[in-house]
């Protein structure tokens, strides 16, 4: 029996869910819906980027069906993310196509990491195709610094949009990357603007990934020095909250927000890793850290069938490393990858 684009994968091929090596069940995926961005954060992309070829990127309907049956082999979340994956074209009847399956009940989360330029567009209709919370990155609320990290973005559009995403309903998360020099002085001030706005927020080391056209020990600044800096100003109450991801989160007792820090530098969190990552070209990284890659565009195309993409997905884990082997310290930088995070998507 053929089983049609965009139906999850039949019941043989889905009988058994994925675990890796390690006894880790991979129950999330994320998807970087297209690897351009309107956008160009220093620490994520070089001011003049190459960009993965038109010609090799999925279709949202290739899209659908890849992560259609990543969900038939028991993924439970889904994360579109990029790029930016709001500016590619007609995304949301990806995100309202992929949204049938919380409404089966094969998918818990339906969920997007965006820079937030685009929501005032599209906030309500991510709430009509199921999304109920998404993360915004955010790394400096003052409009001239923020111009400076992001190279092109304007914040007012940034604010506008995150307001429409509130009077829609979505729960928002703040994504900031802890930048030496740039925003770890004004941290402080955001964990405060997210209790007044309720929004939880995460931290995030600068991860070595690319060529940005700068050094980045020059950006790196560890967050157990940030830890213990906001300690002396704020209550951070230990909580067992967990979102599938690698952050470790604390309650802010003054404002009652989450504070989450995602620390791959300082402290490694790799063994609880649940997650595989997809390209908008069909390359899956079984770790975002590391080179080691599978190609499912061509088991996608090569029958209608998923016989033999379930079957690249399944030899994939099997490859899935342990952890990645990041380093930045004062001797520069080791164990990164030659990709942008734009690529693999954060
Ligand atoms: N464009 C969307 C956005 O910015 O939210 C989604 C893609 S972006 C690559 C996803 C996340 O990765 C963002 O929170 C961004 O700050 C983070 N990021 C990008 N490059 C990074 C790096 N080298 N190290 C750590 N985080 C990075
Ligand atoms: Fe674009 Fe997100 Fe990368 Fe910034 S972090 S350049 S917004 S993909």
């Amino acid at each position: 029996m053929k089983t049609q684009a965009n139906d999850i994968a039949p019941d043989s091929t889905r009988a058994a869910p994925l675990v890796d090596p390690f006894a880790r069940a991979i129950t999330y995926l994320r998807v970087s819906v297209t690897d351009r961005c309107d956008f160009r954060c220093v620490y994520c992309m070089a001011e003049d980027m190459t960009f993965l070829p038109k010609a090799d990127v999925l279709s949202l309907e290739e899209l659908d069906r890849l992560c259609s049956a990543f969900v038939g082999l028991g993924v439970r979340k889904l994360r579109l993310t990029g790029g930016e994956p709001l500016v590619r074209r007609n995304v949301m009847s990806l995100i309202r196509g992929l949204g049938r399956h919380l409404k089966t009940g094969d998918l818990d989360e339906l969920t997007l990491t965006t820079n937030g330029s685009q929501l005032i567009r599209f906030a309500d209709e991510l709430v009509d195709a199921g999304v109920r919370r998404i993360n915004v990155s955010i790394d400096t609320l003052d409009p001239d610094k923020f111009l400076a990290v992001t190279r092109w973005g304007k914040i007012d559009k940034v604010m506008a949009g995150l307001e429409a995403a509130k009077r829609a309903g979505l729960a928002i998360k703040i994504n900031t990357v802890a930048l030496r020099d740039v925003n770890v002085g004004e941290l402080d001030r955001m964990i405060a603007w997210c209790g007044d706005q309720g929004f939880d927020m995460t931290i995030i080391e600068v991860m070595p990934m690319g060529d940005i056209g700068e050094q980045r020990v020059d950006q790196y600044y560890p967050l157990s020095m940030v830890r213990a800096d906001l300690r002396k100003r704020w209550t951070l109450d230990e909580t067992d909250y967990q979102t599938g991801g690698p952050a470790r989160y604390f309650t802010v007792r003054e404002t009652g927000q989450r504070l989450g820090f995602i620390t791959p530098l300082t402290h490694n969190f790799c063994e609880a890793c649940n997650r595989v990552r997809l390209t908008c070209t069909g390359t899956l990284f079984m770790c975002l850290g590391q080179e080691d890659a599978a190609d499912l565009r061509a088991p996608l195309r090569a029958s209608e069938s998923d016989e033999k993409l379930v079957a690249a997905i399944r030899e994939a884990i099997t490859r899935k490393p342990k952890g990645h082997d990041f380093v930045i310290d004062r001797k520069g930088e080791s164990g990164g990858v030659s990709r942008h995070m734009s690529v693999t998507g954060g």
